[in-house]
């Protein structure tokens, strides 16, 4: 848990995750955010116009909940509005990350949700990932767009812009953003190979019975419509 970390730890774990998220390509110039609470109502964030591969612990921002620098010779970035709303909305999350992973943006640009039934280890942990509103990046259009989504879900493509994960330490909310976009890349190479084919009904049934026995809340990802009749509560959103 993050909450165990000292703020200096924190600061180490920022550095490391935007050296990954960069290395795999996952941003490209300065683009990208990632944050984590402090103590109290107080948020550690990377700082806006620095390339994500390349900070140094002492570049990172503090601010408090409405965005308000409170030390840092940086600034944040504008879309730290995006993470603010995140832990209004969700008191359990701990970090968030943003990034523009190449292939899960792609099905962001196309309109497509991460929803099918496909991957066990994604209905397990992941569940169902939806494509929040098309919103201009750093205004407060972006947050209203997350918010509708953010509730019961722990990872989020943003049309024409990216993905949003979060949860309960900084890894845990990166290591969902390397599994949107792994989902991202085997979900576009079954497409070009002739399409997915679907988990059964029955089997996406029994592995929301291992999420329930580990207490994840986010919907699991649609069941295939099979012969079975499936009623509308069936299907997610
Ligand atoms: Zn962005």
């Amino acid at each position: 848990m993050a909450s165990v970390r000292s703020e200096s730890e924190l600061r180490t774990d920022i550095v490391e995750l935007g050296r990954r998220l960069w290395a795999r390509g996952f941003v490209a110039s300065n683009d990208g955010n990632i944050s984590v609470r402090l103590d109290g109502d107080r948020i550690l964030t990377t700082p806006t116009g620095v390339s994500k591969g390349f900070m140094t612990t002492d570049m990172m921002v503090i601010t408090d909940r409405t965005g308000r620098k409170i030390s840092g010779e940086r600034n944040a970035s504008s879309e730290l509005k995006m993470h603010l709303a995140v832990y209004d909305l969700r008191p359990d999350v701990q970090a968030v990350v943003h990034s523009h992973p190449p292939l899960a943006t792609g099905f962001a640009v196309a309109g497509i949700p991460l929803d099918k039934a496909v991957l066990a280890e994604v209905i397990c942990t992941l569940g169902c990932i939806p494509i929040a509103d098309y919103a201009t990046p750093s205004t407060a259009e972006l947050p209203a767009a997350v918010a509708q989504y953010i509730k019961a879900h722990d990872g989020l493509l943003l049309a024409n812009h990216g993905a949003l994960t979060v949860g309960s330490d900084l890894f845990n909310a990166y290591y969902k953003m390397e599994t949107v976009e792994h989902f991202a890349q085997i979900s576009l190479v079954a497409r070009t190979l002739g399409g997915e084919r679907l988990l059964s009904r029955d089997e996406v049934h029994r592995l929301q019975g291992l999420r329930d026995m580990y207490g994840i809340t986010s919907p699991a990802p649609a069941a295939p419509v099979s012969s079975v009749q499936i009623g509308a509560g069936d299907v997610m959103p």
